[in-house]
């Protein structure tokens, strides 16, 4: 079988869910299961709601959750070519329900995270009602799935972790992919084993495909998207980025955790464990080959770079580290209560330095850490990752990157723990000026 994931710029309107069905319809011998998104900047909407809503701004979420209903009921109407029906009811019944929920946002002004997931779950179950009625009106067999029922997360609503062994169970008991069938399920929502619904934070349906993938033992697992496969830079920052043909699981998987946005963090993981190949295509362009994530990469050398904003760097300066057993484990024990994870660290005799993105919880973790040292926070950083496999082998690397970044402030360096990532903490400001002039270097 094979895992065919569309991220919402794939499914944003009728023109391209219908690019969608033809991909679709050419997998179809290799037991297709489809994975889809919310509509592009759907999930947004709905965030936007459940936040006017939970400020008393009930009219601004109504008109908004007007304008997201009209732009389902017109897709569906040119997707089906005609102005009602089944499908339509379908749609209006899922938006009364989150018509539902804004109002009793509005009714007690609050939003919890749970409540949050409720409301924007509905993104991808409306996607995957309207392209899984498009693909019957195109003559294909069809199973709409619920992945609420697959997916078991725990509690941390907006950015649930899933149980892989619970998960994996639910699938294959529930799922039997066919040829000549095409399941559909929605990315980036399951449920707690209350049966709550929840979801896998920002991004999450590259997570759900290769989760789907990985139960289901499949060949491949496809990510298609509105970019040729994953590019030497993000495209909005390096204009002339490139094409990388193919990938380590290692390599992808450093550089969607340092920011390369195009898939989620997670999304690596379940597909390791069985070798299962990941690629990543252009819904618009599904005659190119995209980018290929296998065990063993090609090539050595710097592949790609990505960039992580938002970052602090936290110091704590503390005399009580010198020869001092423990240190540093009371000190990460204090962001381990605080579920704040530290990215790259760098410790000299008397200080340490780590790069938090979370800051959220940062206010009482610090007033905690106060207890350790004296502490400096510098805010607004950003990290700037080049990955590549075995980079500090080659002697020339590290002088090159300096020397290319010779007027750019660093904050921090780290190199070595991977050996494929070197990881250069800098102002933000300077971040994408950094990234143009790195590119220019290692692939101009
Ligand atoms: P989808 O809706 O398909 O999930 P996303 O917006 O989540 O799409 O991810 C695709 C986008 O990621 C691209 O349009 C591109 O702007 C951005 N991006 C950032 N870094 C990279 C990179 N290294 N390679 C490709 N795309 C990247
Ligand atoms: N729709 C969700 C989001 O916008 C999940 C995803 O697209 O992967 O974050
Ligand atoms: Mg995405």
């Amino acid at each position: 079988m094979i895992v065919l994931k569309f991220g919402g710029t794939s499914v944003r309107d009728a023109e391209w869910i219908g690019r969608v069905l033809d991909i679709a319809h050419q997998e179809l011998p290799r037991s297709p299961l489809l994975v889809s998104s919310a509509m592009a900047g759907v999930t947004d909407d709905l965030l936007s709601m459940a936040s006017s809503a939970s400020r008393g701004h009930s009219e601004d979420a109504l008109q908004l959750l007007e304008s997201v209903r009209e732009r389902h009921m017109e897709t569906c109407s040119e997707l089906l070519e005609c102005r009602e029906g089944p499908t339509h009811n379908a749609l209006d019944r899922l938006m009364s329900d989150v018509r539902h929920l804004i109002q009793g946002v509005s009714l007690v002004r609050e939003c919890t995270p749970r409540t949050q997931d409720a409301v924007v779950s509905f993104g991808e179950r409306l996607s995957t009602v309207l392209i899984a009625a498009a693909a019957e009106a195109r003559g294909i067999s069809v199973r709409l799935l619920d992945s609420r029922q697959f997916v078991r997360t725990d509690e941390h609503f907006t950015n649930a972790s899933c149980m892989l062994e619970p998960s994996y169970r639910l699938i294959r008991e529930g799922i039997h992919p066919l040829p000549g069938m095409l399941l559909i399920a929605q990315g980036f929502i399951g449920a707690t084993a209350d049966g709550v619904t929840s979801t896998l934070g920002r991004g999450g349906s590259d997570f759900s495909a290769t989760i789907f993938g990985a139960a289901l033992q499949a060949e491949e697992v496809q990510i298609w998207t509105d970019v040729d496969g994953i590019l030497t830079a993000d495209p909005r920052i390096v204009t002339d980025a490139r094409q990388v043909k193919s990938l380590s699981y290692s390599e992808a998987a450093e550089l969607a955790f340092f920011g390369a946005k195009v898939v989620h963090p997670f999304t690596i993981q379940p597909a390791v464990e069985l070798g299962i190949p990941v690629t990543v295509r252009n819904t618009g362009r599904p005659d190119r080959a995209g980018t290929r994530i296998q065990a063993e990469s090609e090539t050595h050398g710097v592949r790609a770079l990505a960039t992580r904003k938002g970052i602090t760097v936290i110091t704590i300066h503390s005399s009580r580290m010198l020869n001092a057993y423990g240190f540093l484990s009371r000190i990460f024990a204090v962001f381990e209560r605080f579920r704040i994870s530290v990215d790259l660290v760098a410790t000299s005799e008397v200080s340490v330095s780590m790069t938090v993105d979370n800051a959220l919880n940062l206010g009482p973790a610090i007033t905690e850490l106060e207890q350790y040292g004296r502490v400096q926070i510098e805010e607004r950083q950003a990290i700037l990752s080049l990955v590549g496999r075995n980079l500090w082998r080659d002697p020339s690397f590290v002088t090159r990157v300096f020397v290319a970044l010779a007027s750019v402030p660093l904050r921090m360096i780290s190199l070595g723990s991977s050996d494929i990532n070197l990881g250069l903490v800098m102002a933000e400001s300077s971040v994408d000026t950094a990234m143009r002039t790195l590119h220019g270097e290692f692939f101009g």
